[in-house]
């Protein structure tokens, strides 16, 4: 868990964000939610529709550098609609409109001059289903880095996030071996291995550990817990205990794609300030 930051009271349904540009670090001026005094990630105010239908409502949340940050809610309330606006993987989808500002060390992802392929190489993806290509070990690894044109150290570079991703004892004498040959626990480390190679800021997790059994579940947690001190993570689970054991923050979504509440884990899960939320992390509904 994270160490304190700064944090004030306040029980409205808005979450305050801080000023962009300001440096919030030991300030106590907001008028409710929770100020971060580091957020990598600031949404403000983003609505997204499919067609006609609004699947976010006007998410306004600031996402901790090199902490673990859960989203959690019943399915269909929005998660992986919010996680592929950090990305712009809503790009690809062709009936999705984005409206809101959504900062990236500051920077709206949705301004003109951004690339967003360049963006996902900051910000990578893990998703539910392990999704390794069909090539080696070795080969998936290097993938980005031989779509960048890396040349260092290719071998070093995949040895390191072989071993960041607790891959590496496991696979070192079959690096020639396919990535779809390993067990699905594997397979999910390799993904997490393969987005960290290339070195990005950013973390997106979908529901990563859902596909999995209960002993490769434990170890790609073990994984977050470790990777979040280099990176930031945030991670879609409606495994509410996976939410309380890893995360620091935790946002909750409820129908109709709003952000109820964002908080620090330890207050989401011991006292929410929306009765809506408590009943949904009691199992009330959802
Ligand atoms: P969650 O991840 O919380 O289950 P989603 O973000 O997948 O929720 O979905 C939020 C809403 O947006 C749902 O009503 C869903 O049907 C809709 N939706 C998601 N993806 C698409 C899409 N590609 N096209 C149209 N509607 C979508
Ligand atoms: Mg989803």
């Amino acid at each position: 868990m994270s160490e304190p930051e700064t944090d004030a009271e306040g029980g409205d349904e808005t979450v305050t964000s801080p000023t962009p540009g300001s440096n919030l670090a030991g300030s106590n001026q907001s008028q409710s939610g929770t100020l971060i005094s580091n957020p990598i990630i600031q949404s403000q105010n983003i609505n997204v529709f499919y067609g006609d239908e609004q699947a976010l409502q006007d998410v306004t949340m600031d996402i901790p550098e090199k902490r673990v940050t859960a989203l959690i809610g019943p399915s269909g309330c929005g998660k992986s609609t919010f996680l592929r606006c950090i990305n712009r993987m809503n790009d690809l989808i062709t009936s999705a409109r984005v409206e809101g500002e959504l900062l990236f060390s500051k920077k709206n992802v949705y301004d003109e001059d951004v690339d967003p392929v360049a963006l996902r190489r900051k910000i990578g993806m893990v998703f539910q289903q392990p999704n390794p290509f069909p090539k080696s070990i070795f080969d998936n690894v290097a993938y980005g880095l031989n779509i960048q044109g890396y040349d260092g150290d290719i071998e070093q570079r995949v040895e390191e996030a072989l071993k960041g991703a607790a891959l590496w004892d496991e696979v070192k004498d079959q690096l020639d071996k396919s990535g779809l040959e390993l067990s699905g626990g594997q397979q999910q480390r390799l993904c997490i291995a393969r987005a960290i190679a290339t070195d990005p800021e950013i973390i997106l997790m979908d529901e990563p550990a859902s596909a999995l059994d209960p002993v490769a579940i434990s170890q790609v947690e073990d994984l977050i817990a470790d990777i979040s001190e280099t990176y930031t993570v945030v991670i879609v689970t409606h495994n509410m205990q996976q939410a309380a054991r890893i995360s620091d923050k935790t946002g909750v979504f409820l129908t109709g794609g709003e952000l109820v509440e964002f908080d620090d884990t330890q207050k989401i899960f011991e006292n929410p300030e929306h009765q809506r939320v408590e009943d949904y992390i009691t199992g009330k509904f959802g």
